[in-house]
């Protein structure tokens, strides 16, 4: 599917070049030389650090260093080219912790059912979803930040709900277990520990999967000197950054989100840059209004669904999800 995708692509004149570091490998100014606009779509990748004791032990890595090395192997498997990344961390026989029950925790489940992990238990601090999935931070039509079931854990491992770890044991360095305490709330703000809920769990591997803080700043975005929001994302409200000529969206613009709202990102953004340029030659500021004017009226679109549901107020908070939503993904 992915391949077709990319053919299509291709066939519509975008060209693709592999294992470039733009920033980094590839200078700005021969981008400069070969195109007229630039969108920063470069994701959000730094990841947010678990600050308890026992975090630098041996054996704790961050979910992403432990998934990277997974697809490249599934990549050497199918034939298809990967980067060598030296020592890959292995979770075959081992006993697994993840901590953060978001997709990406979820992904290190699967991949360490599938290399043989002796055991693997993912510990989620929030609690268990309603029925109806949904928590009260995200009423209807607001996307759910979190889903009741997953793939992953039909294949195998556990998931307890409410569970903080507090410390990482180690032993000679490396990681020997898990403590935590069972905690009630929804919000990584009104989480309160329930008393006598102390639980210990040995691990000899333990992925961290607590979401993801914002892009990359090294490199790409300091060459070019863009504009942070207060969260650490490209500043650029309606997709225009303050420099001419230079966009952003998807995650790298809103944080760490979905696959839909990237792809939905993407699509306005392309049509912010087609009205640059095809019109004056200088980036002309479009309100948030007037770039979802064209959905006004049509009963499908997510604006007119949640106005006639008259429980949120469209707006940019709208579209990136609501200022205090937690973004563990
Ligand atoms: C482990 C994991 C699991 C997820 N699971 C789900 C899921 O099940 N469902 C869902 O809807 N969403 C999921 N998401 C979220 C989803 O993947 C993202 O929201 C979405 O991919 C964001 O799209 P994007 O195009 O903004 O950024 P990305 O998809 O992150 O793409 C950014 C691209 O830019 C490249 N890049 C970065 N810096 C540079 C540079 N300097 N030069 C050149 N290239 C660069 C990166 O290599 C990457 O290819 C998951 C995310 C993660 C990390």
């Amino acid at each position: 599917m992915i391949d077709r995708r990319i053919e299509l692509l291709e066939d519509e004149g975008v060209v693709f070049e592999c294992n470039v570091d733009v920033g980094r490998q590839l200078r700005l100014k021969d981008l400069w030389r070969r195109h007229d606009a630039l969108v920063v779509a470069i994701g959000s990748r730094v990841p947010r650090q678990i600050e308890v004791p026992g975090a630098g032990l041996a054996g704790v890595h961050p979910a992403m260093d432990y998934l990277y090395g997974r697809n490249r192997w599934v990549a050497r498997q199918e034939g298809r080219p990967a980067r060598d990344t030296g020592a890959e961390i292995s979770a075959a026989g081992k006993r697994v912790v993840v901590v953060g029950g978001g997709d990406t925790g979820m992904d290190c489940v699967s991949n360490a059912i599938r290399e043989g992990a002796a055991d693997v238990l993912l510990l989620d601090v929030y609690p268990e979803l309603p029925a109806s999935g949904r928590d009260a931070n995200t009423p209807w039509p607001l996307p759910p930040k979190r889903t009741p079931s997953t793939y992953a854990l039909e294949e195998g491992g556990h998931r307890e709900w409410a569970a903080q770890v507090t410390e990482i044991i180690g032993r000679d360095g490396r990681v020997a277990g898990v403590h935590g305490r069972r905690v009630e709330g929804t919000s990584s703000r009104d989480l309160r520990a329930v008393p006598g809920s102390e639980f210990d769990h040995e691990a000899d591997l333990v992925l961290v999967a607590i979401g993801f803080n914002h892009p990359e700043h090294e490199g790409l975005i300091e060459a070019l000197a863009l504009d942070l929001d207060g969260r650490g994302n490209v500043k650029a409200p309606v997709y225009a950054t303050r420099t001419e000529a230079i966009f952003a969206c998807g995650d790298a613009r809103i944080g760490q989100s979905l696959v839909v709202t990237a792809i939905a990102e993407g699509r306005r953004c392309a049509r912010v840059v087609d009205r640059f340029l095809g019109g004056t030659g200088v980036a002309r500021p479009v309100s948030a209004e007037a770039m979802f004017a064209f959905e006004d009226g049509d009963p499908h679109s997510l604006r007119h669904q949640a106005e006639t549901a008259g429980t949120v107020t469209v707006g940019d908070a709208f579209w990136s999800g609501p200022r205090d939503a937690e973004t563990e993904r």
